[in-house]
């Protein structure tokens, strides 16, 4: 970044910060990943300054040849991954793709049925203070009180009361794997659109190591940086029928340009998400999250749920520590280069600004090459950590030892 750093010392200091702090920290986000160099090289180049309003080949500019190109690329790479029948690839971020689909399929007042935000649904899915909740009538499921997962008897009886048009299968904070068919089954039996929102696991899905629910559904939304370990942007897939009314919802129903820049880079990822090597790497995520799991369960923190089939586990707090709350607990792993984020639990009796929860998740963990002996390690510590969350002392050796791990897995993208 030679020009950035006579140009801008001020934003280069920052970059270089963030540089290092990604280098210095093990990422345990659920929603974040390592982009590779290629995707990061994609997203810093001269497509950023061009505008293409439109699709390919019906442009409202000139000079679009290469730009749609790079988005029949991306378009063609999205059907071919998930075997979708249509993909719009210009959605800026996950929420922009949902808000795309309720645009392109529902009327302002009609009624959409999602997970509820504190059962780990996400807030683009009918929050009320959301576009999604204040333009439409949103109902919310909830999980199963006994065990803490969805409940599809309870899921059918809802959608028969509240008869929504549209149902909206996916979360942000959800440990087990979800079964698009049975959401499929339901949402046909009343008459509702299915949109399956798989942003945090469509690396899974990808990878084949969680059911796609592109068979079953109308409309399937994700994001590309989580799982798929690509930039931060969003994409809309659909069946044919739907194509013209998700892309006019996106341009010019609520966007302008799309992002050329971040258009290329999807391409990027979704090829690189294609190679058999990421299946290998979405199946070693899966078995890291079982492995950290198991560490954790075996000192007696009780996980929602019990485990996880996926890239997450949610821990219960409460189950080792009455007192112990995710806003202490993630600032204590944070003291010692753990990154991850309070969450609240099904059935949380604390506000969100302090939860019963912490989440954890292993995509980027993964990225660097840890596998499970690696897992077993940041178990033993995130224990010791949560043990003793007052003893500076301690968190501050256990800091020591986690940064000699960042040091022999390094990040992949600044090798
Ligand atoms: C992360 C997430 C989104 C939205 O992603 P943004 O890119 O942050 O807008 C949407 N749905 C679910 C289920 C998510 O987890």
């Amino acid at each position: 970044m030679t020009n950035l750093s006579h140009t801008d010392p001020e934003a280069f200091g920052i970059l270089q910060a963030e540089r290092n702090r990604q280098h210095t920290t093990l990422e345990l986000i659920a929603s974040e990943n390592h982009a590779s160099a290629a995707v990061l090289e994609a997203t810093g180049s001269v497509m950023t300054d061009k505008y293409a309003e439109g699709y390919p080949q019906r442009r409202y500019y000139q000079g679009c040849h290469e730009s749609d190109q790079a988005e029949q690329l991306a378009i063609d790479r999205a059907k071919a991954l998930f075997g979708a029948e249509h993909a719009n690839v210009q959605p800026h971020c996950g929420t922009s793709a949902n808000i795309a689909v309720y645009m392109a399929a529902l009327d302002p007042g009609d009624t959409i049925m999602g997970m509820d935000l504190s059962h780990g649904g996400h807030l683009s899915h009918g929050l009320k203070l959301n576009y999604s909740g204040i333009y439409y009538n949103a109902v919310f499921y909830t999980l199963s009180k006994d065990t803490e997962m969805l409940d599809m008897d309870a899921v059918r009886d809802l959608a028969l009361k509240s008869r929504p048009k549209m149902i909206i299968a996916g979360a942000s904070a959800y440990p087990r794997t979800i079964d698009f068919e049975a959401f499929g089954k339901i949402a046909a039996e009343v008459g509702a659109y299915l949109l399956c929102d798989i942003a945090h696991i469509a690396g899974l899905v990808a990878g084949g190591v969680h059911p796609s629910p592109v068979p079953h559904a109308d409309f399937v939304t994700t994001t590309t940086h989580k799982t798929l370990r690509g930039p931060r942007s969003g994409i809309i897939m659909c069946k044919n029928k739907w194509a013209k009314k998700v892309d006019s919802a996106v341009f010019p129903g609520l966007q302008g340009g799309p992002f050329m820049h971040q258009i290329i880079a999807k391409a990027v990822a979704l090829a690189e998400a294609s190679r058999p090597e990421f299946a290998d790497y979405a199946g070693q995520v899966v078995a890291n999250a079982k492995a950290l799991a198991d560490a954790l369960m075996e000192k007696g923190w009780r996980l929602v749920t019990g485990g996880t089939d996926n890239h997450m586990m949610l821990v219960d707090l409460r189950s080792r520590d009455e007192n112990l709350n995710g806003h202490v607990a993630s600032g204590a792993l944070a003291a010692a280069r753990l990154v991850a984020n309070k969450n609240v639990i099904p059935f949380d009796p604390r506000p969100p600004m302090q939860t019963s929860g912490v989440r954890f998740g292993t995509p980027a963990l993964t990225t660097r090459g840890a596998k499970e002996p690696e897992m077993k390690i940041i178990g033993q510590w995130i224990d010791q950590i949560l043990t003793n969350y007052e003893d500076k002392t301690l968190i501050a050796r256990i800091g020591d030892e986690v940064l000699k791990m960042c040091e022999a897995f390094p990040v992949p993208n600044q090798k």
